[in-house]
């Protein structure tokens, strides 16, 4: 990105400008470009920088901070919104796909005041590719564009996060209460069919910690209502209880976005090549 505003070097003798009063003057603002100071017994007349020029300055400098501030913002956003993938997704970037869920999401973000202080969670559930993660996407952005303290993340990360049960250096427990000071954690992409009561047992930390800390989380899955009410044990038991006491579930239907676009390209080959044929024929 460049920040150049040109401004011509006073000091450099430019030719652009006339005189009045014995001053240099500025022929595009008639503001002086030099100026008188007291130097010892004797005034001196010294370079300054004209109103246009004062103004053209300004302008760069406000630029150039906003242009840091916008990285900043970036870099703290990278630190607690994981996925880049994940950081695109906002009401702006929406496509209209599903225009329920993202009413419904709006909403949320509206009343997040009081979601927060009843903890009030979301479970997204349904097929793969109906616009889950990318609704869940928009809250936590937007949320977090608000000021909210918010972690956007998956559980396959968050195990990864986790410090070993002989880990020195950080204590789980620390890591469990911050995890609870969120103001609110997305946990995308949420299935934990097929884990060993190890893992298991670890999950039910991570959510256990969310539950107590009465702050809302939002829960994306692929996991049916037929398996969220039929846990395949005691342990799976254990985590689908305390989801579905926190997090109001909200079913995605339709037609996946993924295969929507999948047969939009395929129509659009289709076309190309049928073109194609009756060029040769
Ligand atoms: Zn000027």
């Amino acid at each position: 990105m460049n920040f150049e505003v040109r401004i011509p070097d006073p000091n450099a003798g430019s030719p652009e400008f006339y005189m009045e009063n014995g001053l240099k003057h500025c022929p595009l603002c008639h503001t002086p470009m030099e100026t008188w100071v007291a130097f010892g017994a004797t005034p001196k007349k010294v370079s300054c920088l004209c109103q246009c020029r004062t103004e053209a300055r300004d302008q760069r400098d406000r630029a150039f901070k906003a242009h840091q501030e916008a990285e900043r913002q970036k870099i703290r956003k990278a630190s607690h919104i994981h996925d880049p993938a994940l950081r695109r997704m906002t009401f702006e970037a929406d496509n209209g796909a599903c225009p329920g869920a993202i009413e419904k999401a709006k909403r949320y973000v509206a009343q997040f005041e009081e979601n927060l202080r009843e903890n009030i969670g979301l479970l997204f559930y349904g097929d793969v590719g109906t616009g889950k993660t990318f609704t869940a996407g928009c809250i936590v952005n937007a949320l977090d564009d608000k000021g909210y303290n918010v972690l956007g993340t998956s559980l396959t990360r968050l195990r990864d996060d986790m410090p070993g049960e002989f880990d020195k250096d950080r204590s789980r427990n620390a890591y469990y209460d911050r995890l609870a000071g969120y103001d609110l954690v997305l946990i995308d992409d949420f299935g934990i069919e097929r884990q060993s009561e190890y893992t298991l047992e670890q999950i039910y930390s991570l959510i256990d910690a969310r539950y107590k800390s009465g702050k809302p989380t939002i829960i994306t899955t692929n996991l049916t209502p037929e398996q969220l009410s039929h846990p395949q044990s005691m342990a799976t038991r254990r985590i689908y209880d305390r989801i579905t006491g926190m997090c109001c579930p909200m079913l995605f239907e339709g037609q996946s976005q993924r295969q929507a676009q999948h047969e939009e390209k395929m129509a659009r080959a289709r076309e190309m090549l049928s073109t194609a044929f009756k060029t040769f024929s």
